[in-house]
C-alpha cells in the first residue's frame, strides 16, 4: 500500500501569495481533467528562488498513476476538442491570450522568483510566449485542405489536415512561459489535446498559465498538467510515452534527454518535435559594424545570463579586428549589473542551480588552463550563492571544451580566425546546428556564408532572430521539427488523403 505525504503550503508560500495581484495563480498540484491537485501526494517538489535559495512553495508532484490518468482526461477531450469549429477553437485561444495580458506583471513576477531573469526579460518573456497564442489562434483559422487531379477524369483527390491526436508536451526551465505557449498554442490550434510536463525547476509559470487557460474557458481535459521531481520524472516521462493514446512528443530540453525521449517515442512510433541543445558560432567579419556586432554579442550572449539554446556560445572575430572588437565587447560586458532579477537595474541574475554554476566554472578552468585570458570576470560574484561574474575570455582555441560544450552561462569566449573558409569550418565544427549569426557588409559573401552554415536558423548582422512569425530549430543534434510561424503547427497536423472514384 502507498502512503500519501501532505505537501503543506510554507511559511514562505504566503509572501509569494502577497507579492501577486492575483494569488489564484498559485495552485498546490498538477491539474488532471479540469481538477487541480490536492496537497497530498507521492512525492512533495520544492521551489527555490535561485537568488536567495528561500523556498517558494512545495507542490505536489504527480505519480505514474496521475500521468496516466492526465492521459485519459486527454484522450476523452480531444475528439470533442477537434470537432470545434476553428473559429471556436481560435475563441478561446483569444481568451488565453487576454488572460495572459491582463496578468502579465504577476506572470513575470512568477517567472522571477523561480527562475532568476531580472524583471524586465521575464515580463518581455511573458509577451513573446502570449505572441504564439495570438498567433496560432489565427493559423487555426488557416488549416486548409486541397482538391487534387489525378491520374484518371473519373477521380479526384481531396487532402484533410487533421489533429495528431493527444500530445506530451515537455517543457526546460529557461523559458518557463514562452516555451509552454509555443507548443501548446499551434497543439490546441490544431485541435490536438495535450499533456504539460514542466521543468520541476520552473512549475509555478505552468501552473499559472494552466489557471489562466481554465479561466479563458478552454474544456476540462484539453489541457492537462503533470508535475514531476527529478526522482520520479523518468518513470513518468516513460508512463506518459508507453500509453498507446499518446500520439505526439514535443519537447525542448538538452540533447541527452531528447534521446532518451526519442527512443522511447520509437515504440509507438510517435509524431516528434524535438528542439534540443545548441553551439551558436558568432562571427564577426573584419567588415563589419563593430559596434553593432557588440551589441548583439552582447544580446545573444548574456539575455537569460547565457541561458539560452539559441545564444552566442562561440565569437569567431577575424584576426584584424579582434583587438578593436574585444574592448568593444568588454566595455559593453562591464556595464552589466549582477544582482536579483527583482531589483531595479540588474541585467544579470543567478544561474538556474549549483550544477549550471558548476558546469560554468568548468568550462573557465579548462580554457584558463589552456591558455585562455579572462579579462573580465571569471569567477563566481561576489554575492555568492548562484551569481556569476558576466565573463569575456580571449585566446580562445577550438581545442577547449567550451567550443564543444554548451556553456550555458554569462561567458563570452572570442577566437581569432584569419579567413573566410576558416570561419566557416571552425562554425561548422559541431555535432550541433541550431542558430549562428555573422556580421559582414558584404553582399555576396552574406549570401555564401548563409547558405554554407549547417544550421537551422541563421542572423545576418542580427543576433536576436527569434519571435512567433518565424520558424525556429535544429539541424543535426539540435533537434527535428519548428516552432513559430505556419511551420509551428504543421507539427500537430497529419495528412490524409480521401480518394473519391465514379465521378
Ligand atoms: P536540463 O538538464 O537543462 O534540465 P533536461 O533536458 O534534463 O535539461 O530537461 C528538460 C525537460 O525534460 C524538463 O522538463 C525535465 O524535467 C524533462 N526530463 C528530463 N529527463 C526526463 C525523462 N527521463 N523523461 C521525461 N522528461 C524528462
Amino acid at each position: 500500500m502507498t502512503t500519501l505525504t501532505a505537501c503543506p503550503a510554507d511559511p514562505a508560500h504566503a509572501p509569494l501569495a502577497g507579492q501577486l495581484q492575483h494569488s489564484y495563480l498559485l495552485q498546490q498540484g498538477g491539474f488532471i481533467n479540469g481538477q487541480w491537485g490536492s496537497a497530498a501526494a507521492h512525492a512533495c517538489l520544492p521551489v527555490t528562488d535561485p537568488a536567495t535559495g528561500q523556498r517558494l512553495a512545495t507542490l505536489a508532484a504527480s505519480s505514474v498513476g496521475d500521468a496516466r490518468e492526465a492521459v485519459r482526461g486527454a484522450s476523452a477531450a480531444q475528439a470533442g476538442w477537434a470537432a470545434l469549429p476553428a473559429r471556436e477553437r481560435a475563441a478561446l485561444l483569444m481568451a488565453w491570450h487576454a488572460q495572459i495580458i491582463a496578468h502579465a506583471d504577476d506572470l513575470a513576477l512568477l517567472m522571477t522568483r523561480e527562475q532568476g531573469k531580472p524583471l524586465a526579460e521575464a515580463r518581455g518573456e511573458v509577451m513573446f510566449g502570449a505572441s504564439f497564442v495570438a498567433w496560432y489562434a489565427e493559423e487555426a483559422k488557416r488549416v486548409h485542405g486541397e482538391v487534387l487531379q489525378t491520374y484518371s477524369a473519373d477521380r479526384r483527390v481531396l487532402t484533410l489536415r487533421q489533429p495528431v491526436g493527444v500530445v506530451v508536451a515537455i517543457t526546460p526551465w529557461n523559458f518557463p512561459s514562452a516555451m509552454i505557449t509555443r507548443k501548446c498554442a499551434p497543439a490546441l490550434a490544431a485541435g490536438c489535446s495535450i499533456v504539460l510536463k514542466p521543468s520541476e525547476e520552473t512549475p509555478l509559470s505552468a501552473i499559472a498559465l494552466c489557471v489562466l487557460a481554465q479561466r479563458a474557458g478552454i474544456p476540462d481535459g484539453v489541457i492537462n498538467l503533470v508535475l514531476c521531481t527529478r526522482d520520479n520524472v523518468a518513470e513518468v516521462g516513460r508512463a506518459l510515452l508507453e500509453d498507446s493514446r499518446v500520439r505526439k512528443l514535443s519537447f525542448t530540453g538538452s540533447t541527452q534527454t531528447g534521446k532518451t525521449l526519442m527512443r522511447l517515442a520509437a515504440d509507438n512510433v510517435l509524431k516528434v518535435s524535438l528542439e534540443l541543445g545548441g553551439n551558436a558560432p558568432l562571427i564577426v567579419f573584419d567588415d563589419a559594424d563593430l559596434d553593432r556586432a557588440a551589441d548583439g554579442a552582447l544580446a545573444s550572449k548574456f539575455r537569460n545570463m547565457g541561458q539560452t539554446c539559441t545564444c552566442a556560445n562561440r565569437i569567431l572575430v577575424q584576426r584584424s579586428v579582434y583587438e578593436a572588437f574585444a574592448a568593444k565587447l568588454v566595455e559593453r560586458v562591464r556595464n552589466l549589473k549582477v544582482g536579483p532579477g527583482t531589483e531595479p537595474g540588474v541585467t544579470q541574475g543567478p544561474l538556474i542551480n549549483h550544477q549550471a554554476v558548476q558546469k560554468v566554472q568548468r568550462h573557465v578552468a579548462d580554457a584558463l588552463a589552456h591558455g585562455a585570458r579572462a579579462v573580465l570576470g571569471g569567477k563566481p560574484d561576489a554575492r555568492g550563492g548562484l551569481f556569476f561574474q558576466p565573463t569575456v575570455l580571449l585566446d580562445v582555441t577550438p581545442r577547449m571544451r567550451i567550443c564543444h560544450e554548451e556553456t550555458f552561462g554569462p561567458v563570452a569566449p572570442l577566437l581569432a580566425f584569419d579567413t573566410e573558409e576558416e570561419a566557416l569550418a571552425l562554425a561548422n565544427d559541431s555535432s550541433y546546428g541550431l542558430a549562428g549569426y555573422f556580421y559582414t557588409r558584404d553582399l555576396a559573401r552574406a549570401l555564401r556564408m548563409a547558405e554554407r552554415l549547417e544550421l537551422g536558423a541563421v542572423g545576418v548582422n542580427e543576433a536576436v532572430i527569434s519571435s512567433e512569425a518565424v520558424p525556429i530549430g535544429g539541424v543535426k543534434q539540435s533537434g527535428i521539427g519548428r516552432e513559430g510561424a505556419h511551420h509551428g503547427i504543421d507539427e500537430f497536423l497529419e495528412t490524409k488523403q480521401i480518394t473519391i472514384g465514379a465521378l
